[in-house]
């Protein structure tokens, strides 16, 4: 069973759905040559993908290029269907900080030929996730500063201020598809810098002051 548990002891929560967002910041939008998105870009993992601080990515073999992209990810804690957008944070219960580890050179495969993502995006392990910082600790979720080191060294830096759909309009728009239920995760996208890692590698993601992840690649 896949769960995340939250920062300060409150309640563990069983993961259903999760469900990720492309292409929502404009930079990492550029760096792919790819196209601004008029509805946005989603995809899904399944919850066996997900694993949790001090664990392990494991490379599969049919990948030779495996990127990171730190993501803020949203933990919904009050499931529904047809959210409307000035409700959507009563269905929020905090933010994490996540990795949606990607098989680049499958996805590219994919992209070319017209094919689903589901392979290159929700393989076992790649999706890492921190503990859960709960909302009510966070004051502004577009207001915090997205981080990932490999080795020590800065690869990636943001801030979720620039995310193009919006935590309330992407509850808004993810529950009139998908019906939202507690424990489902929600990947927001990932700023620019991604790029590829390799075994032995260390990856420490961080948002805003209190979410960390620390994962090594195998
Ligand atoms: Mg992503």
């Amino acid at each position: 069973m896949s769960t995340v548990s939250f920062q300060n002891g409150g309640p563990t929560l069983r993961v259903g759905k999760i469900l990720c967002l492309g292409r929502n910041y404009a930079e990492h939008v550029k760096e792919m040559k790819a196209e601004r998105p008029d509805t946005p870009v989603v995809f899904l993992k399944p919850s066996t993908a997900l694993i949790h601080s001090g664990e392990t990515v494991i490379l599969p073999p049919f990948s030779h290029d495996v990127h990171h992209e730190v993501e803020m990810v949203v933990v919904i804690g009050k499931g529904g269907k047809n959210i409307e957008r000035h409700r959507a944070y009563d269905h929020v219960a905090g933010y994490a900080v996540g990795l949606d580890m990607t098989l680049r050179d499958v996805q590219s495969d994919a992209k070319r030929r017209g094919l689903p993502w589901t392979v290159a995006k929700g393989f076992d392990t790649s999706a890492p996730v921190s503990e859960v910082v709960e909302k009510s600790a966070i004051a502004d979720p577009h207001a915090l500063a997205l981080s990932l080191k490999v080795n020590g060294f800065v690869r990636q830096q943001g801030n979720t201020g620039a995310m193009l759909v919006r935590v309330d309009d992407l509850i808004a728009y993810l529950s009139g598809v998908f019906t939202l239920e507690e424990g489902d995760l929600i990947f927001t996208g990932t700023p620019e810098g991604v790029g590829p890692v390799t075994r032995g590698d260390v990856l420490e993601a961080t948002l805003g002051s209190s979410a960390r992840l620390r994962v090594r690649v195998e």
